[in-house]
């Protein structure tokens, strides 16, 4: 053991217990609790462009503390842990087949002021740890700021996203199905709408991946 090492043992991130140097960053017990979590259904409905949602596990307690420290802290190094439960989320859902990747975007100024974009991060590591390579397709973006969705009830959030993201140029989804990443969704009103521009693009089907989803006991 190295004196950085010794200084800065590798943790959990969630219990924080210390792990050996090498491990992804999350201890067994977490890793089992998590999983025990995992939610996935198929959405139906007339009107929804989403097909289905796949969340890892609620949005409560260390759980939320890792993902606001990976999201706000910095905690970069977390995208290990958390695209291995995506990987796994995504496994126990069924491994529906999907052409491309794409993350929720943010706007210019809000990644300049962050310096990153967390899910765009999340969705670069999904790839690697799924073992494809060149899937991971960035073709919306967000062309208004919107308020944050957390202070605003079920209707006010659909009409704060409208028309806030589009399809870039040269983006060609025409009869793909899409993988859709986020960090934590709630009513689900960001990815319904990205996967309404997906849709209107061509899309043939969209599919969400999240870490976390409100809605938990605690
Ligand atoms: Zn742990």
């Amino acid at each position: 053991m190295n004196l950085l090492q010794y200084l800065f043992p590798r943790q959990c991130c969630i219990c924080k217990e210390t792990l050996r140097q090498n491990a992804p960053y999350i201890c067994p017990a977490c890793k089992k609790s998590l999983q025990s979590q995992t939610a996935h259904g198929f959405i139906e409905g007339e009107g929804t462009h989403l097909d289905r949602l796949i969340s890892c596990a609620y949005y409560k307690d260390d759980f939320k503390k890792a993902i606001k420290a990976f999201k706000y802290y910095g905690r970069l190094y977390y995208k290990v842990p958390f695209a291995k439960l995506l990987l796994s989320a995504y496994i126990r859902s069924g491994s529906e087949e999907f052409d491309l990747l794409v993350s929720i975007p943010s706007t210019l100024l809000k990644r300049i002021k962050r310096g990153y974009n967390q899910t765009e991060i999340l969705a670069k590591e999904f790839e690697r740890a799924v073992g494809r390579s060149s899937i991971y397709s960035p073709v919306l973006k967000k062309i208004r700021k919107t308020k944050n969705q957390a202070e605003l009830t079920g209707e006010e959030r659909q009409e704060n996203l409208k028309g806030a993201f589009a399809l870039k140029k040269d983006a060609n989804v025409s009869g793909k199905t899409i993988l859709l990443i986020d960090d934590v969704t709630t009513t689900s009103s960001t990815l319904e709408e990205c996967a309404k521009v997906l849709k209107r693009g061509g899309a043939a089907r969209v599919i969400a991946l999240t870490l976390a989803k409100t809605g938990g006991r605690g």
